[in-house]
């Protein structure tokens, strides 16, 4: 057995000589994590997650084995008091380090808090419409973190402000919520509610999405603590129609999801998304994360409708009852009492208090969205060809052509960068292999395969233009 041992040992450290060793519970390099130490078995244990472990059993109610009594050679490895007290020690200094950097740099000065209107012109500057939208967010947000910063300072309490957002497949909900995560600076998480379940089943338990906060925070809790978590397709979990099963990812992950979206302590394992036995546990408080749900909610408009045409047949101001049918925005009408009976639960709904929806895309929204943003698609493709001394124009016929080739395949924007990579590509490929083009011209014709784009030869722009097949 001892020589097993020795020859484990052994083994381990001509690896080590080769490849960075990896924490078997962590699973971060020795870089990160600090000096190895080995188990039977070729196994490598960071100290960190070895004093979690011992940590752990001296909490355990074992007669024969409590915390002071248990010594670590008993289990074939050598950790003497002398490393214990070092690693401590290392700890403790990181940890005042950590609480003087996270003093100085991480608490939220209100007044350096960007106003709404500031919130809401960044936010211009990527999407494309959606104002009512951008402004409700950009509120909410400002609110959120004058809550968070001014909090211990007095006793009234400023409710969360987190939300739920409508909206059409690919009209921009995750966009909208990324882009201002990085204005902000603040970690962000984005989970499918879809992939939730009730604890114990299969599937992921509601905490893993802190665990992903977590990560998205670099281990860091406290940052962590004032992130963004964006949980999509939360429609997926209304409460299934008469059902006889029990209901494991509907009702029951909106009810786990309450004590979250309210602010409670939460035990999340560091480094990984499942409760495992062996992973460290670190508390992460949600008070202070502001949780956004999305979701299309489809046939909520049919519910929608139905009220607002209730309402409407009676008394002296009747309408027509198909008023309401060509409504492309009936979502922004919605109230709490629709939500119900789509099947969200009056709890979860009293946990999101800002409910607010995103337009449909338009044609006109489509083409904008095309060249208008800082990172417009077409930007970028110009961008390209631009290395190559090339200028690619796009005429407004063609975007027309783009956008209703889109409209047509009811995924909002998401269409557009399929669309464009599949004729790109041909001008992508054979642009560079002509050193004199200099200046290529993407008509509507080009994109419904009635003809060629328009070239240019380089330094005869004056001249008419010249039509090449490519
Ligand atoms: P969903 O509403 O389904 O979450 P996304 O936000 O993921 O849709 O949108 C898909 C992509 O479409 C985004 O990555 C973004 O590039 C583009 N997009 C969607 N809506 C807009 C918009 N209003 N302005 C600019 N780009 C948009």
């Amino acid at each position: 057995m001892s020589d097993d041992i020795n020859k484990d040992n052994n083994n381990s450290k001509e690896d080590k000589n080769k490849f960075e060793e990896i924490c078997y519970l962590c699973r971060r390099p020795e870089s990160k994590a600090g000096k190895m130490m080995h188990v039977p078995g070729n196994i490598c244990i960071c100290s960190d997650c070895m004093q979690k472990t011992f940590d752990t059993m001296g909490h355990v109610n074992n007669p024969f084995m409590d915390g002071t009594s248990f010594n670590p050679s008993m289990m074939g490895f050598a950790f003497t008091p002398e490393t214990s007290n070092k690693t401590k020690l290392k700890k403790k200094e990181e940890k005042v380090a950590k609480k003087e950097k996270d003093s100085a740099q991480g608490t939220i000065d209100i007044k350096k808090l960007p106003a709404p209107h500031i919130i809401k012109a960044q936010l211009d500057e990527f999407v494309i419409g959606q104002a009512h939208a951008k402004k409700v967010i950009s509120v909410a947000v400002y609110n959120h973190y004058k809550r968070v910063a001014k909090q211990d300072q007095d006793d009234i309490e400023i409710e969360k402000s987190n939300m739920l957002m409508l909206g059409p497949t690919g009209s921009g909900k995750t966009y909208l919520v990324k882009t201002l995560a990085k204005l902000l600076n603040v970690p962000l998480a984005i989970t499918d509610a879809t992939s939730l379940t009730e604890a114990g089943y299969i599937g992921d338990d509601v905490e893993s999405v802190l665990s992903k906060l977590l990560a998205a925070a670099d281990n860091d809790v406290e940052r962590a603590e004032r992130g963004i978590v964006f949980i999509d397709e939360i429609d997926k979990i209304a409460k299934k129609k008469s059902t006889n099963n029990r209901d494991v990812s509907g009702e029951s992950v909106q009810q786990g999801l309450l004590k979250l979206l309210e602010g409670s302590e939460v035990e999340v394992p560091v480094g990984a998304t499942s409760k495992n036995a062996m992973v460290p546990l670190t508390t992460i408080n949600t008070k202070n994360i502001l949780f956004i749900c999305g979701g299309a909610f489809p046939d909520l408009d049919k519910i929608i409708k139905a009220r607002l045409n209730k309402k409407s047949s009676i008394g002296f101001s009747a309408d027509l009852k198909d008023k309401y049918d060509e409504d492309p925005n009936i979502l922004q009408k919605v109230t709490v009492e629709d939500l119900r009976e789509f099947g969200m639960i009056p709890e979860f709904l009293g946990r999101l208090p800002v409910v607010y929806a995103l337009e449909g895309l338009t044609k006109e929204m489509l083409m904008q969205i095309l060249i208008e943003p800082k990172n417009a698609i077409l930007k970028q493709y110009k961008k390209l060809l631009a290395l190559d001394e090339v200028d690619l124009q796009f005429d407004n016929s063609a975007l027309e052509a783009i956008a209703e080739k889109a409209l047509e395949k009811k995924t909002g924007a998401r269409a557009l960068r399929a669309i464009i990579e599949e004729f790109m590509l041909d001008i992508m490929y054979e642009i560079p292999k002509d050193e004199t083009i200099g200046r290529v011209t993407i008509t509507r014709d080009y994109i419904e395969n009635k003809g060629a784009p328009i070239i240019e030869m380089r330094g005869s722009q004056s001249t008419p233009l010249l039509e090449q097949n490519i």
